[in-house]
């Protein structure tokens, strides 16, 4: 979750009142292994291996969130490391790469000062471009992206984009000795979901539609990585229906009604969210629209390209966001696997059904100079 959308680019401004605050009528089932024992309540995951363990997620969220991968900053050492893992993830769990140098779509950019002296990175219009700039200054990696291609003979075509940021703050100003922005919850905890999701789709009944897994990269830093999929996506813009992003599921939201239930930003937008909770997942709309989530993660940039582009989550405005604090201990895994489960959930029903289309009058308009400032296209 990005504070640099809403703080330097976007106009703040009311978002419409909340139309419904569906209360889905289920929680979804417990997963297995230290979840607890599976179950039959509507809202289970269908296949065996759309299940989630608490100690799965623990695993992969370990790992990103280690101080070993110092903070994940874009284009530095830790956020190479924590691409390695997830690509090799990706491959052990059988998705196909969709980089342009395997699993990585390499991104030219640039080093910069960020706020309060952290690492940040500005996006080059091209790797020309790029050359031009001093060796020193110039950052390497990128997006990690995998594809699994639809089984129907014409949805496949079209395409469902699941997606989260792997970058974080990196290494900052040491509060009691401890410098390194782990980032578990932002967002190591929708890396992790986005890493789970292929593994469950690849092993299961094959989705009719493509899915795109993306891990981004550069968020926090103004949606670097986001901006040049944009220019260089894996399948067109134009036939990707929809875009689904996890953002900070690392610890229950009570105003979503706790553990095991989400919130989706923009939930009144489109069709998205309501035909979800239909189907059960326990998903409500954002309960807090004045925090402007909708507009402060990745998917704010393929919704002003008019793409039905939400973001599910359940951070809570803990305390510990953007703090060396992030720390993977203090995550509850129980929590998170159950909102894992329900991602795979929806991105089945995104893939195998009818796309989500906005409601009228609630595709967000892009502020005055914004498409410019993002560098994305001119409008359609
Ligand atoms: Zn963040």
């Amino acid at each position: 979750m990005s504070s640099f959308v809403s703080r330097s680019l976007v106009r703040r401004r009311a978002l419409l009142p909340l139309a419904v605050l569906l209360a889905a009528g289920c929680a979804s089932a417990a997963s297995g292994g230290a979840a607890g024992s599976s179950s039959t309540v509507a809202g289970a995951p269908s296949a065996a291996g759309d299940r989630v363990s608490a100690e799965d997620v623990r695993e992969l969220v370990s790992v990103l969130a280690a101080d070993s991968m110092e903070g994940r900053a874009t284009g530095r050492r830790g956020s190479l490391k924590a691409a390695r893992f997830i690509a090799e993830r990706f491959a052990r769990y059988g998705v196909r790469a969709a980089g342009d140098s395997g699993y990585v779509q390499r991104v030219p950019m640039m080093a910069t000062v960020g706020r309060n002296g952290r690492q940040g990175a500005a996006l080059a219009p091209s790797f020309a471009a790029l050359d031009t700039v001093p060796a020193e200054r110039r950052l390497a990696g990128g997006n990690v992206l995998a594809i699994l291609e639809g089984s129907d003979p014409v949805l496949r075509d079209s395409a469902i984009l699941v997606g989260a940021h792997y970058d974080h703050l990196g290494i900052g100003a040491a509060v009691d000795g401890d410098s390194i922005f782990n980032g578990a919850d932002d967002d190591a905890s929708g890396t992790a979901a986005v890493m789970l999701v292929a593994r469950a789709l690849a092993s299961g009944p094959r989705p009719k539609r493509t899915v795109i897994f993306g891990a981004f990269t550069g968020e926090e830093t103004g949606l670097v990585g986001t901006r040049w999929y944009i220019r260089n996506p894996v399948v067109p813009l134009a036939r990707t229906v929809a875009d689904f992003e996890i953002e900070m599921i690392g610890r229950p939201d009570s105003l979503a009604g706790g553990a095991g239930r989400a919130w989706l930003t923009g939930y009144e937008r489109s069709t998205m969210g309501e035909r979800l909770a239909a189907a059960g997942i326990p998903l409500v709309a954002d309960p807090r629209p004045a925090q402007n989530f909708f507009q402060r993660s990745d998917n704010i940039a393929f919704a002003y390209l008019g793409i039905p582009a939400h973001t599910i989550s359940t951070f809570n405005l803990h305390r510990d966001y953007h703090t060396v604090n992030d720390e993977a201990d203090r995550l509850d895994y129980v929590h998170m696997a159950r909102v894992v489960e329900s991602t795979i959930r929806a991105v089945r029903l995104l893939a195998d059904g009818a796309a989500p289309e906005w409601k009228p009058g609630q595709k967000p308009v892009a502020p005055a100079g914004m498409r410019e400032r993002l560098g994305l296209p001119a409008a359609p």
